[in-house]
């Protein structure tokens, strides 16, 4: 059992080789999460970017990381810049590089550094804050696979959230990483522009049919139990038979979930 003591980030050990670390200093609760093969590790998003994650993996594991982006929003990427081999699905290869258009460092800054109760680094400036971009290693696309050694994991091209969201299956231990696509406790964001209501209810019929075991979304409570995703699936059934699969329809709260358009 690895016990890791640190002011900013948690670090939890699901099984022997897969750790979630997460930021509960932080409104948005985030999570990351580091999957350990023979050979490499997969680092499945690298946080808010308030504090330095590779502080963390460096205690974790001397294996070669992979990263490996659900989607390019500022609170997945924050520790991108730490890493060598950075992998994202092919159409967020350009808010990677050059931002997103249309959404300014002040607006992620508000975001990012507001009802914050953990401590922060030395020398953090929430004046400065400024999000990650820069070049991936390589580009995702829809049912491609990433062998860690003795371990495989399969990338499901799940967009809705953001045109290139992704979640990662893990087929060995059958965990499913959604991502912001689906987690408990606050409504799934489909408001923003460049959101799309009508592809993410498709992308969550998609993985409401797969086997998995265990469902790690990447924020709020750490590791759903799968049953929900039949509750996903009447969820699916219900917004489109009631005709409000589109901007503006606001929040639809389910048992255990809720989705904002
Ligand atoms: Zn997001
Ligand atoms: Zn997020």
């Amino acid at each position: 059992m690895v016990t890791i003591h640190d002011p900013w980030f948690t670090v939890e050990e699901i099984d022997s080789t897969t750790y979630a670390i997460s930021e509960y200093g932080h409104w948005e609760k985030v999570h990351s999460f580091l999957l350990l093969g023979k050979e490499k590790a997969a680092l499945i998003d690298t946080g808010l970017g308030i504090d330095n994650m590779k502080r963390i993996t460096d205690q974790l594991t001397d294996l070669p990381i992979v990263v490996i982006t659900t989607h390019v929003h500022a609170d997945h990427i924050g520790s991108h810049g730490e890493y060598e081999t950075i992998l994202v699905h092919e159409a967020e290869e350009d808010w990677l590089v050059n931002g997103i258009k249309g959404l300014t460092v002040d607006q992620i800054r508000k975001e990012m550094c507001r009802d914050i109760t953990g401590q922060t680094p030395e020398g953090f400036d929430p004046e400065k804050y400024t999000p990650y971009t820069g070049k991936p290693t390589g580009l995702l696309s829809d049912g491609d696979l990433i062998d860690l050694g003795d371990r495989l994991l399969t990338i499901f091209h799940t967009p809705g959230h953001s045109p290139g969201h992704i979640c990662v299956l893990d087929n060995n231990r059958e965990y499913l990483f959604t991502g912001d696509l689906f987690y408990l406790d606050t409504p799934i964001y489909a408001f923003y522009p460049t959101t799309d209501p009508v592809e993410l209810l498709n992308s969550l019929e998609r993985i409401s049919y797969l086997q998995v075991a265990r469902i790690f979304g990447a924020h709020n409570t750490l590791g759903i139990d799968p049953s929900v995703l039949f509750e996903v699936q009447e969820a699916v059934y219900e917004l489109r038979r009631r005709d409000v699969v589109r901007h503006g329809t606001g929040i639809h709260t389910f048992k255990s979930f809720s989705v904002r358009f």
